[in-house]
Formats: structure tokens, C-alpha cells, sequence
């Protein structure tokens, strides 16, 4: 009998879902993916809009109006999915979502969409089929369209590719409530304009609050970089300074900073990223532990030990996104399919246990246990060679690497760059 898979998301990792699962339909059925909004794409969505929309839900996209991406084209792809060769490498965010667009229409996705679909709750039951012995794990899911009705279904598997970075992670600073100017996350930017010739706090030095700051100094703000990662050695432009973390807001309202400074300030900006927000799962029931900024455990970081049919699609961070999500799909169905047997609930909880305390002997901090960074090679490699799918090409991850290099030294310009992929092995600079 044909597998019938519940997909929740028809962002990027939504979308390479249903494709893999289109392209088999020997052993799937066409899946039902669940999308809240009234468009595919995801983060890509630009949404001028911040807060609650009409229908009470948040706004999902964190786009800003301004944003390139932070990878080439010729890296961000799905490996099988090129760009349009005509466009530059760094593209507007518009581009990636069009390109999204193209991706669902390709593979004849939209079909099987069910647009502004919220999906409420996902709930393991656990049966045994008449003449069975073996318990089998099925899944409701509930949702409900826009005119509330509510509908429950029954899936074999469901995959997990809601995106994390929707929910704003905003740690507790010590009398916040003493600052008299304005409070936003990252989450609710949209353009700069409005904070010209302010005093802004931007707090994180990641990629968004590194971006957001140029953008900021780029309309003539003033904006106080503050994070606790080592002083940044590149020039920063006219307009930034950097600082060490915020301590605390004294009661005169003056940001008061871990090396004792203090400033005013008319904006403190939080771009000190997201939390996982599964609000249609009971963790608990799952076995899973989902704390703000991590989750465990996830075998290959994508499966509940203790319910081997459910996927969790894109949650590593520092990675290549879509090549990542690609691997991941591809191995989870490989998994349905039986192709690829994972080992059993007690060897998988083992195997995280003893990954995760491996990193944290290594000193990586308890928030950072998903970044995968230069692991994500191997992880995708072992993802392929385990699924007998083809591996990423080099050329993948030495370009990667080359504009992680340009973005530490040339954070302003980069993205000015564009590249050629040559052959599997290599790129080349072409202006
Ligand atoms: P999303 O794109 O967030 O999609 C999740 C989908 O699930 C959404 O459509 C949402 O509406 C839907 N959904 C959520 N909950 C439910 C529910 N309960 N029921 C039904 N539907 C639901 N990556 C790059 O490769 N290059 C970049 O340059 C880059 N820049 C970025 C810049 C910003 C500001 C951000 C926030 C991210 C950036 N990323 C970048 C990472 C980006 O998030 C990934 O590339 C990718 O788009 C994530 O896709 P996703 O499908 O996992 O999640």
C-alpha cells in the first residue's frame, strides 16, 4: 500500500519534500502539505506587515525589504535546480522566492497544497493491526482552514518543515523596563528609513545583525554594535561602533554595557535570533526535550529516537540550507522506504547522547549544540553514502567556504562578487 506523508510548510523544505515524494510514487502517495499563509516560498515571503495579521496568526517572515542573500546562487541551490544563469550571484530575496515559485510549479507541488491551512496538532497513536504483532506508529493531524473548520486525518509519516525562525528569541536583560526609547527584534524589521539619524543598540553580530547595522549606519543612524563574540577586525563603516555584550538598562534608562559603559540610546534592536515554536506538538509525548534554541534528541538530527516516522526537516544552523534540506528528505524517505534501516530507539538516544557530550567537551556552548558549520560536509556526505544518493559536489563547499572568507573580510562588499561553477570540483571568479 502506497505511504501517505503529512507535510507541514511549503517553504523550501516543504517543497523538496513533496518533490522527492512526487518523483516516487511506487511507494508514496501524493502528500498533503499543510501551509498556513496563501503562498509557497516561507522566510522568502516578503511581508511588509509585522505583529498579528487579520486572521490572528504572526507574521512568519523575518524578510527585510533590503535583504541580498548571504550565498551565491551557485551554492544556495538545490543541487538538481539551478538559478536563472542570468541573474548575479548574491540575489535580492524577491529572486529566491521566485525561484521557489518555479521549483513548486516544475515538480507539479501546487496540487497538493492546501493553502492558508494551519496545522493545529500532531499526535502519534500508536496501534496494532488485526492479525499483526508489531505496534505501528500512525499520526493525526489536526488542522483548520480559513473559515475555521476543522478536519482530522490519519498520515504513516509526517515531516516537520514549519522553519525557526519566526518565533523571536529575546534573552532577559536586567531593568529593560527602564528604557524609555523603542524595543524590536530583528523579526519586525522591514526597512531602515525610519531610524535615520537615531541612536541605535543593535545587540547580536550574526549575519542579520551584522547586515541590519550597515543598513541602519546606511541612512545615517548611529548604531552601537554590541555582542559578545571577539572584537570584529574588519573596518566597519562610518556610523558603527562596536561594544562589548548589554548588561542591563539602569533606572535612568541608560544601556549600561558589560565593560561598564553607558549609553542612550533611542532603539535597542534584538537580532539575537529565533526559538524552535512547535506549538501543534506535545513534546513531551514525543520524548523530545525543545528548549528556545535546541532541541534533542534528533537522531542525524531529524528523528525522534522514540517515533522514527516523523522527520524534522532544516533544523541544523550554519549550514548550506537547500542542499541540506535535499539530503535530509532524501535519506528520511529512504528510511520510509526501507531502503536504509535505522538502528534501534536505544542505539539512536545513545548515539545523540554521546554526539552532543562530545561537543560539549569541545567547549561548544548548550545554544550551539545544532550548529553543524564544517560538520555539515561530512553529515550531508554520510546522509548520501548511507541512502546511496549521489554526495554533494566539492565545488559546493569550496565556494562556501570562499565567501564565508569575503564576507570576514569585505562584510560591506562581498556580495558585489559573482561567480561560474566550472565543473563538480571547481568555481571560478568572474567579475
Ligand atoms: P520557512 O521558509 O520558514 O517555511 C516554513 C513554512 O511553514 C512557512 O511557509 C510557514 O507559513 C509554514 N508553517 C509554519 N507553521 C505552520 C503550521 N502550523 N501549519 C501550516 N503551515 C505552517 N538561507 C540561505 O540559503 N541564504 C540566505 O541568504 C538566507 N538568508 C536568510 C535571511 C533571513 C532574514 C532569514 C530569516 C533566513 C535566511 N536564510 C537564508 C535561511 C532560510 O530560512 C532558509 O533558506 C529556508 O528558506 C528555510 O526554509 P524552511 O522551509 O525550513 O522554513
Amino acid at each position: 500500500m502506497l505511504q501517505r506523508v503529512a507535510v507541514v510548510g511549503a517553504g523550501a523544505a516543504g517543497l523538496c519534500t513533496a518533490r522527492h515524494i512526487l518523483s516516487r510514487p511506487g511507494h508514496f502517495a501524493p502528500p498533503v502539505v499543510f501551509e498556513l499563509s496563501e503562498n509557497v516560498g516561507g522566510t522568502w515571503c516578503y511581508d511588509e506587515r509585522v505583529g498579528k495579521l487579520d486572521n490572528g496568526l504572526p507574521v512568519h517572515s523575518s524578510m527585510y525589504r533590503d535583504l541580498r542573500t548571504n550565498l551565491p546562487k551557485e551554492v544556495m541551490m538545490f543541487p538538481d535546480f539551478p538559478f536563472d544563469p542570468q541573474l548575479s550571484s548574491f540575489l535580492p530575496h524577491q529572486e529566491v522566492q521566485r525561484y521557489l515559485e518555479r521549483y513548486c510549479q516544475s515538480h507539479g507541488i501546487e496540487p497538493h497544497i492546501r493553502f492558508n491551512t494551519v496545522v493545529e496538532r500532531v499526535k502519534p497513536v500508536v496501534v496494532t493491526a488485526e492479525g499483526e504483532v508489531e505496534e505501528r506508529t500512525t499520526w493525526e493531524v489536526t488542522s483548520s482552514d480559513s473559515s475555521g473548520h476543522q478536519k482530522t486525518e490519519t498520515f504513516d509519516s509526517v515531516f516537520i518543515c514549519s522553519g525557526h525562525y519566526s518565533d523571536p528569541h529575546i534573552p532577559h536583560i536586567p531593568g529593560i523596563e527602564n528604557f524609555k526609547g523603542k524595543v524590536l527584534h530583528s523579526h519586525s524589521y522591514r526597512f531602515a528609513e525610519p531610524f535615520t539619524g537615531q541612536s541605535v543598540v543593535v545587540l547580536g553580530a550574526k549575519a542579520s545583525g551584522l547586515d541590519i547595522s550597515l543598513e541602519l549606519a546606511n541612512v545615517g543612524a548611529q548604531v552601537t554594535l554590541s555582542h559578545r563574540r571577539p572584537r570584529l577586525t574588519f573596518p566597519l563603516p562610518a556610523g558603527i561602533q562596536q561594544s562589548s555584550s548589554v548588561e542591563a538598562v539602569e533606572d535612568d534608562g541608560r544601556i549600561r554595557f558589560q565593560d561598564g559603559s553607558v549609553t542612550e540610546a533611542d532603539v535597542l534592536m534584538f537580532c539575537t535570533g529565533y526559538n524552535f515554536r512547535f506549538k501543534f506538538l506535545d513534546a513531551a509525548q514525543l520524548g523530545l526535550d525543545i528548549q528556545d534554541q535546541m532541541m534533542s534528541p534528533l537522531y542525524r538530527f531529524m528523528v525522534p529516537p522514540a517515533f522514527p516516522s516523523l522527520f524534522f526537516i532544516g533544523i541544523c544552523k550554519i549550514i548550506c540550507p537547500f542542499p541540506n534540506f535535499n539530503c535530509q528528505v532524501q535519506f528520511a524517505l529512504a528510511v520510509l522506504e526501507g531502503s536504509v534501516t535505522l538502528p534501534s530507539r536505544v542505539q539512536m538516544e545513545d548515539e545523540v547522547r554521546r554526539e552532543l557530550q562530545e561537543k560539549l567537551e569541545r567547549g561548544v556552548q548548550h545554544r550551539h549544540l545544532l550548529i553543524l558549520d564544517q560538520d555539515q560536509w561530512e553529515y550531508c556526505n554520510t546522509l548520501a553514502r548511507s541512502a546511496g544518493f549521489p554526495l554533494l559536489p566539492p565545488v559546493v563547499r569550496s565556494l562556501y567556504e570562499e565567501v564565508w572568507r569575503q564576507r570576514q573580510i569585505h562584510p560591506k562588499n562581498y556580495r558585489k562578487l559573482n561567480y561560474r561553477l566550472i565543473s563538480d570540483l571547481q568555481w571560478e571568479l568572474i567579475n
